[in-house]
């Protein structure tokens, strides 16, 4: 392997951090190489933003090492074990198609992590065969990116290379490796494959290790374990209501999918939603309905609860306190997410304040959306543009005074229509990645190796709070196709 100077001067700054937790912890483990990487899509200004220098990494000293098959000075690859309750039901998992390569020290200061993913067998692979396939690595990027584009925390991607391998899932499918970058990758289930399975210090040392990397201003000398459990009660709160904020719907929120930074991970079977529904379920493994949009919240609080359970031989020494005291934690959530969902919703109508029939005057046009189906980022978008006649609820008695009482409530505030306005138009998207969008542009790409759809469209969803006529053409609605849109897995 070519490990000299050369790519070194791409803007390497290793320093890895997680490889010397104790050992129970990952398994240090190469990628397996691919016979022609190729990249298909590079993040510029991810690039930049990390301190590497795009032009060389764009290039095939950069298809060589996201694809795996060069390793970059410093970087010491391995696969984090982790478990996780799968649709409720608890797992020893850990990182089976994905390798860290380490954690980049980037110009800001900050620490991130640089991840392979689909980058073939691990020791944790279990039956897989340790690969992911174009579509879905495309439909990461797509996503994911346009989550951070819509101010939502979020893993980040750097690029997409095709392996030049074919992989067997359905069918045979083109492989693909995405370069994934995140503010770390520990979960959940991190911390539950501790409790489970390591002793009371290897717990205490994540721990500790967690509250360095992300929450550097809580006093180790005081309740420091408490403190991380509230602080990441408090993060997931927030991040969840801004999912429900956009309609953002994870599809597979799985405690091993569930990180302790608060950032938004695993985009497999997630999707936007169009009318407002909250019994929308896109992913075709979920026939119950456990990760449907309505249902989110709640999910995230089930899930702290098992965080707040692995840290329970941290909060006391007396078991029976610690487990009140994780309790009481967790009783706190659902109260939290309604305070950021509560702020983000009176946001979207162009409230700063507060008043207390603000809850019905929320409801009231939540319960009409469902009633008439209204499509959720539309509905906003037209009371933003002040062009109540456009939506589908227009006309209707109910909305008629609705409208009235919400300009009424808009008048009784401080503030101006005009900083309303404003306000809303910071709150509500323009351009959220519509399924049919994101569909056309993976066929276009996968099909025809055709980036042109694609392109566009990642540049339109890097500011989709713009009200431009680019922005406006990828507002429709898809026709109604008669089957629900469904998606599968991260394959
Ligand atoms: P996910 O549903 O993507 O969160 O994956 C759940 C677990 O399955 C993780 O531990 C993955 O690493 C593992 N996994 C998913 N796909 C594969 C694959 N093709 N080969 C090996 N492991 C996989
Ligand atoms: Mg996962």
């Amino acid at each position: 392997m070519n490990k000299g100077k050369e790519i070194k001067d791409a803007g390497w700054n290793f320093d890895n951090s997680y490889a010397r937790l104790p050992e129970l912890t990952f398994t240090r483990t190469q990628p397996v190489p691919v016979s022609s990487p190729e990249i298909i899509v590079f993040n510029d200004s991810l690039a930049e933003k990390l301190g590497l220098d795009p032009a060389r990494l764009s290039s095939e000293e950069g298809a060589a090492i996201f694809a795996g098959n060069e390793i970059p000075e410093g970087a010491e690859p391995l696969a984090q074990a982790y478990a996780g309750h799968q649709f409720g039901h608890f797992n020893r998992l850990g990182d089976g198609r994905a390798v860290l390569l380490g954690e980049q020290l980037i110009p800001s200061g900050e620490r991130v992590d640089i991840q392979l993913k689909g980058s073939g067998r691990t020791p944790y692979s279990r039956g897989g065969d340790g690969r992911a396939a174009l579509g879905p690595m495309l439909r990461e990027y797509i996503i994911s990116e346009a989550m951070h584009g819509l101010g939502i925390p979020t893993t980040r991607s750097l690029a997409v290379v095709a392996t030049g391998e074919s992989i067997l899932r359905e069918k045979n499918l083109p492989g693909a490796i995405l370069t994934r970058v995140a503010s770390s990758h520990i979960r959940v289930g991190t911390f539950q494959f501790v409790a489970a399975w390591g002793s009371l210090e290897e717990l205490r040392t994540l721990a500790d290790y967690t509250i360095q990397r992300h929450y550097p201003n809580i006093d180790l000398e005081k309740t420091p374990y408490l403190s991380l459990l509230q602080e990441t009660i408090k993060r997931q709160a927030k991040l969840i209501a801004k999912w429900q904020l956009v309609g953002f719907i994870h599809g597979v929120m799985n405690t091993d999918n569930m990180t302790i930074s608060g950032e938004t991970i695993d985009y497999g079977p997630c999707a936007f939603m169009d009318a407002y529904d909250p019994t929308t379920v896109f992913s075709s493994i979920d026939r119950e309905g456990r990760y449907a949009y309505g249902n989110q919240p709640y999910i995230g609080g089930w899930n702290l609860a098992r965080f707040a359970e692995s840290l329970i031989p941290l909060l006391h020494e007396d078991p029976d306190e610690a487990v009140s005291i994780a309790q009481h934690e967790i009783s706190r959530y659902s109260k939290l997410f309604q305070k950021y969902w509560g702020t983000g919703m009176r946001a979207k109508l162009g409230l700063f304040n507060e008043e207390e029939d603000d809850e019905s005057l929320i409801d009231t046009l939540l319960g009409m959306m469902q009633k008439h189906k209204a499509d959720f980022t539309n509905t906003f978008r037209y009371l933003t543009n002040e062009k109540p006649e456009e939506t589908v609820l227009f006309g209707k008695e109910e909305f008629t005074k609705w409208y009235e009482g919400w300009q009424g409530r808009l008048e009784r505030q401080e503030e101006s229509k005009g900083s309303a306005i404003q306000l809303m138009k910071r709150s509500n998207p323009v351009v959220i990645p519509r399924n049919h969008r994101v569909e056309e542009a993976l066929k276009a790409a996968e099909e025809q190796g055709d980036f042109t759809l694609m392109n566009k469209f990642l540049k339109v969803l890097e500011k989709p709070y713009e009200h431009t006529p680019e922005h406006e053409a990828y507002c429709t609605v898809p026709e109604p196709s008669g089957a629900p849109y469904r998606t599968y897995c991260g394959t």
